[in-house]
């Protein structure tokens, strides 16, 4: 399989309740569609309809395969959604969410953004007892725990089951005639609840919200269980005493500029990134600054504004072209990355330039881009990364490469640039990224530092 040239978001999740009974399938769509930048190769929805669970999903963008669903009317209390992407396993419809079971609890259904960390020992433990396992995913054994529990009303058998599983998660799950909303003790993920004439729903990222035009929302906090039903909101806490760790690629890259995510505007810290990076870079000579779009927009307009340099479209994307696959030859690689970013000759000609993108994995891309600009004429190319160089994996729902592929791992930025064919190239420091986050302590940076606070397989450290 190809590999991406970025770190890759595993999932978006969506949940809505309707004391009302409404076309929640048609909601989900537009729910799904804009968290569709968390994951692009599986898309589907469960919802409850005469105390059955109807489940929909298949590998593709959420406009083909959910796009059914905007003609048809079909009147519903609850239902939930999910947006995957995924490498390992590769892209099976069996791993797709929402996942969908009949048990001795009645019917569950369960969507599920972030990475079990002990699911090994789970899964042995299971499938030591018998248990059979159709899919690879290890928000399937969630189900499991809790058919398996012997706790009678929802809320014990959540908890009972939230006590064995560690890592990172948010949920959003169909139990009984309940929306169900869960984040683990170290909010990892985020999820948001929304309220609006009686709906109340959730979301991995306000933008989703705004798309239902709902302005009132609150986080759902680390370690807190949020119940909706007829009787209405029921928030607990199962654990209180986790160090948050909020991931901070979420507001490098995953999360939408547009959206809110632990109580973050991303865009406002994102421009945030892209001023301190240009603080380190006090004697630059440029004719402009460019970001790598889209994801280095914003970064790149802190920048700017904060250097005193202009800010210019000096590639223009492709909205057409699909993500950028790490291809088997160079020839194939340079194509698709032209496909995708176009250079604004006229404007780049003859100049010095400040290039602002969020993240350096293999440096492959990396490099076709500073080829493309100088083929169309750019004398100087500065690049600058918004974010540490990466070195570690992420266990929490992220895919990284390996060790051996992190660019970073085997060359420090001179030789990166020689490599890239930049005249230079600079990260943005961790210490520098921390003074931009008005709580900085509480987001993991494991893969650029190393300091996972759970590893596969094992316990707590
Ligand atoms: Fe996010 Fe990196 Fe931590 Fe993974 S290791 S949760 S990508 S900050």
């Amino acid at each position: 399989m190809d590999k991406a040239d970025k770190p890759v978001h595993h999932c978006g999740v969506a949940g809505i309740f309707s004391k009302e009974p409404i076309n929640i399938p048609h909601k989900l769509f537009y729910l799904l569609f804009a968290l569709q930048h968390r994951g692009q190769e599986s898309a589907g929805v469960a919802y409850l309809k005469s105390n059955q669970i109807y489940c929909y999903k298949d590998l593709g963008l959420v406009s083909k395969v959910l796009s059914r669903y905007l003609r048809k009317n079909i009147t519903s209390h609850i239902g939930i959604g999910h947006v995957r992407y995924s490498t390992h396993g590769g892209s099976k419809v069996e791993n797709a969410q929402p996942l969908h079971v009949t048990c001795n609890k009645g019917e569950i259904a369960i969507a599920h953004n972030g990475n079990i960390s002990n699911a090994d020992e789970i899964r042995k433990e299971l499938s030591d007892e018998g248990a059979i396992f159709q899919t690879t995913s290890d928000t399937e054994l969630v189900l499991h725990l809790i058919s398996k529990c012997k706790e009678k009303t929802v809320t014990d058998a959540i908890n009972r089951v939230l006590s064995k599983i560690e890592g990172a998660f948010s949920f959003t799950i169909i139990y009984g005639e309940n929306l169900i909303g869960i984040r683990d003790p170290n909010g990892y993920r985020p999820l948001y609840l929304g309220e609006k004439e009686g709906s109340f729903v959730m979301a991995s990222e306000t933008c989703a919200l705004d798309s239902l035009g709902i302005s009132q929302y609150r986080e759902i906090k680390p370690g807190e269980v949020v119940v909706v039903n007829k009787e209405g909101v029921h928030s607990s806490f199962f654990n209180q005493t986790g160090k948050k760790q909020h991931c901070v690629f979420e507001m490098i890259y995953f999360a939408r500029p547009d959206s809110e995510v632990f109580n973050h505007n991303v865009y406002e810290v994102r421009k945030r990134m892209g001023a301190a990076l240009a603080r380190l870079d006090k004697d630059i000579q440029a004719d402009m600054v460019i970001s790598v779009p889209e994801s280095g927009n914003v970064a790149a307009l802190g920048y700017a504004k904060e250097a005193g340099i202009p800010f210019e479209m000096g590639l223009t994307r492709n909205f057409y072209a699909g993500r950028s696959f790490i291809l088997p030859t160079t020839e194939k690689r340079e194509m698709a990355v032209r496909t995708k970013l176009n250079p604004n000759r006229s404007l780049l000609k003859g100049k010095k330039i400040v290039v602002v993108d969020d993240s350096l994995v293999r440096g492959t891309t990396a490099g076709i881009i500073v080829r493309i600009l100088k083929d169309a004429g750019a004398k100087e190319i500065h690049f600058r990364l918004s974010s540490p160089e990466l070195h570690f994996p992420c266990y929490y729902g992220i895919d990284i490469p390996t060790y051996e592929e992190l660019i970073s791992n085997s060359k420090n930025p001179q030789e990166i640039a020689k490599m890239i064919h930049a005249d230079t190239v600079k990260f943005l420091p961790i210490e520098e990224l921390q003074k931009v986050i008005s709580n900085a302590n509480d987001f993991c940076y494991a893969c650029f530092n190393g300091k996972h606070l759970y590893h596969p397989h094992s316990n707590k450290e």
